[in-house]
């Protein structure tokens, strides 16, 4: 059974407790907005690339070389090509990797961790979670963070759910394997604390959104309409807004960016002109994911 098969019951038979139950499963508690950021920055910025490479081809099924070879350009070319970028930028960043794709790649990963930048959770091949029973959730959960640990050094301290299908069973996982962080939920703009059933887990959420997120500009189905219709230059004038706003705000921006997506060379163009303007814009702490999760677990009051 699927954790959807819970919804074949129309929703308006559903009693209050059923509604209310649902939506009370995962919840946003209290702000993790630290007063400050690191050395008196005005403004938190976390740079994620998802590593999905051949994973969003096998996670369907399909083996069509055509298709991998459009992930295989992620990890020939475009890691290399973003790593590269970094460096000279001194920026360190996080890099959510499915366990296949670590396995796929294992050099890269070790380059990634090599450079100083975090090795993190992003599935076992990018499977859709919400469509798992519970048990093979946990074992794919398990085993990713297995390989990842093997591969690069260190157990995952943090978890990025695949398409951020994030199941009403991945919270008690992430509590199960004593992970710092999750970065796949949308309730805030800032960091704060997961909250089960009413209760606070001391899991800190560093949320996404797919507004800040590349692929949903520049996905492309051949097989469907689906197209990228806005260009390098709108994508650029959207996530400059939304750091601008942070900044303004003294918050967290955070980026969520796919190797095989920016990675070209009309689009790698729109990161080098966003970092350049953060660092125009000035005193802004670049930072991992797992760097911003425990200064912020840090900075907050002791949990009630
Ligand atoms: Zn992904």
């Amino acid at each position: 059974m699927s954790q959807h098969d819970a919804a074949i019951e129309p929703s308006w038979t559903w009693d209050e407790s059923r509604w209310r139950g649902a939506v009370e499963k995962v919840r946003a508690g209290r702000s993790l907005r630290p007063a400050r950021w690191k050395n008196g920055a005005r403004v938190c910025v976390a740079l994620s690339f998802d590593s999905d490479h051949e994973s969003s081809t096998l996670r369907d099924g399909s083996v069509s070389p055509g298709k991998l070879s459009q992930g295989e350009y992620g990890a020939r070319v475009s890691v290399p090509r973003i790593l590269e970028m970094l460096r000279r930028h001194g920026i360190r960043a996080t890099f959510f990797v499915p366990a296949v794709v670590a396995l796929l790649h294992p050099d890269e990963q070790r380059r990634v961790v090599d450079e100083g930048h975090e090795l993190a959770m992003h599935g076992w091949i990018h499977e859709m979670t919400s469509e798992l029973s519970p048990a093979v959730e946990r074992d794919l959960m398990h085993r990713a963070h297995e390989t990842l640990a093997k591969i690069g050094g260190r157990p995952p301290v943090g978890v990025r759910v695949p398409s951020w299908d994030f199941s009403p069973t991945t919270l008690a996982l992430i509590r199960e394997l004593q992970l710092t962080y999750d970065s796949s939920l949308m309730a805030d703009d800032e960091p704060y604390e997961l909250v089960e059933d009413g209760a606070a887990t001391g899991i800190v959420e560093l949320p996404v959104e797919w507004i800040k997120d590349d692929a949903p500009y520049f996905g492309m189905n051949r097989a469907s309409t689906t197209r990228p219709y806005t260009p390098p230059s709108g994508v650029l004038e959207i996530f400059k807004a939304e750091f601008d706003g942070a900044a303004a705000e003294g918050g967290l921006f955070l980026l969520t960016m796919h190797p095989h997506i920016i990675g070209h060379r009309s689009r790698i163009w729109l990161l080098a002109e966003l970092i350049e303007h953060i660092k125009r814009a000035g005193n802004a702490w670049f930072a991992t994911h797992e760097e911003v999760a425990r200064y912020c677990r840090e900075q907050a009051a002791p949990a009630r």
